[in-house]
């Protein structure tokens, strides 16, 4: 690594200074400087050219030692955080392959084909890679798959095939592939391993309750499920935006987010200029997740209630990731109804009302 302090190179007699020690005449002195802030240490810190007569050079690590105050800590994030960060645990592929079968029994991709027929169904469910879950019967998987194919989680969800609305009575259907990956784990460490397709299908008994992990050895006897998220808690989970993989394949294309992932999947059909992705909820669109997208210009789609928080997001990112350009698409603000607030509407849920409303029109006649 590059030293942070070095002796000032020389650009000329003005950056060589007199010497505090033999004081001669001629600079003879180079001062160290802080390539960090590009400044000066203090000015008795540096080095005397006459090596033979003078001798003197004060280094900064001496310098600190008696003067700690003086030190200023690198202007950067902290480094052991990031590297922390850098690793992420994988989920592979041929879990992915595995999910993505068993479509008539899963209501949001039959809800795809009645909106978009069998073809557009099929288009979005190879684009966007989305998975069957036997987790709840009919549940989807929405994996998260990044700019270099590799799969971070999986965020499964069940929708009600009617409406194609979250079920969420009597709790929400919210799992997390790497949760029972966890599981998965901790099985194959009692019994021979299964092959991993069958990690979907073996946890078909997974309760939903958020268990806490244990940290008390004595309770693990006590309680199987704290080994289950004990284990489960050892994945080493970043998140990427939802539809990630689809940016590699346009360079150059706008990029739309919107919370939901079904909201970007279906948006995808109507505005199909964008690459559309999703943040997940409305805690989801965070800078780490954005750096992917330097020099794009990026559209926020946040749902009705929640433009305020999405705005001031987008100025955030603007300040943090200044290659980009991110802007809020104000279609839904423009006259929303209180029924719509209440309800809390996205850009898809509009889509959707007038296919119901179609449908319900068809049915009659
Ligand atoms: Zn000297």
């Amino acid at each position: 690594m590059k030293h942070r302090y070095t002796l000032e190179p020389y650009k000329g007699m003005d950056c060589r200074f007199m010497c505090p020690n033999c004081r001669h005449r001629r600079n003879t002195f180079t001062r160290y400087i802080d390539t960090e802030t590009q400044s000066y240490l203090a000015d008795h810190v540096g080095k005397c050219d006459r090596l033979e007569k003078c001798g003197y050079h004060f280094k900064p690590r001496e310098f600190f030692k008696t003067n700690p105050q003086a030190y200023v800590p690198r202007f950067k994030p902290n480094y052991t955080m990031t590297d922390k960060t850098q690793y992420f645990d994988t989920i592979p592929q041929s879990i992915v392959a595995g999910t993505m079968r068993g479509y008539d029994k899963n209501n949001f991709s039959m809800f795809l084909a009645r909106m978009f027929g069998a073809d557009g169904a099929i288009h979005l469910i190879e684009k966007y890679r989305i998975g069957c879950a036997k987790h709840w019967p009919g549940a989807t998987i929405f994996w998260q798959i990044d700019n270099d194919d590799k799969v971070r989680t999986g965020k499964i969800m069940l929708y009600n095939g009617k409406d194609c609305k979250r079920v969420k009575e009597p709790f929400n259907h919210i799992a997390w592939v790497h949760r029972l990956v966890g599981k998965l784990r901790s099985l194959e460490s009692r019994k021979s391993p299964e092959s991993p397709k069958d990690a979907l299908a073996d946890v078909d008994n997974c309760t939903n309750t958020p268990v806490e992990p244990k940290t008390n050895l004595s309770d693990y006897t006590k309680n199987p499920e704290g080994i289950l998220h004990t284990v489960a808690s050892d994945y080493q989970l970043k998140q990427c935006l939802f539809g990630e993989h689809l940016l590699k394949l346009e360079p150059f294309k706008t990029v739309a987010i919107a919370e939901s992932e079904k909201t970007a999947i279906i948006a995808s059909m109507y505005l199909p200029n964008y690459i559309w992705l999703a943040a997940g909820s409305l805690e989801g669109l965070t800078e780490e997740k954005c750096q992917v997208l330097k020099h794009r210009t990026v559209r926020l789609y946040p749902d009705v209630n929640a433009y305020a928080k999405w705005h001031t997001k987008a100025r955030e990112l603007n300040a943090r990731i200044p290659t980009a350009t991110f802007v809020i698409d104000t279609t839904l603000t423009q006259n929303p109804t209180a029924y719509d607030e209440q309800r809390g509407v996205d850009i898809a849920d509009k889509w959707i009302d007038n296919k119901l409303l179609e449908w319900e029109v068809e049915g009659e006649r």
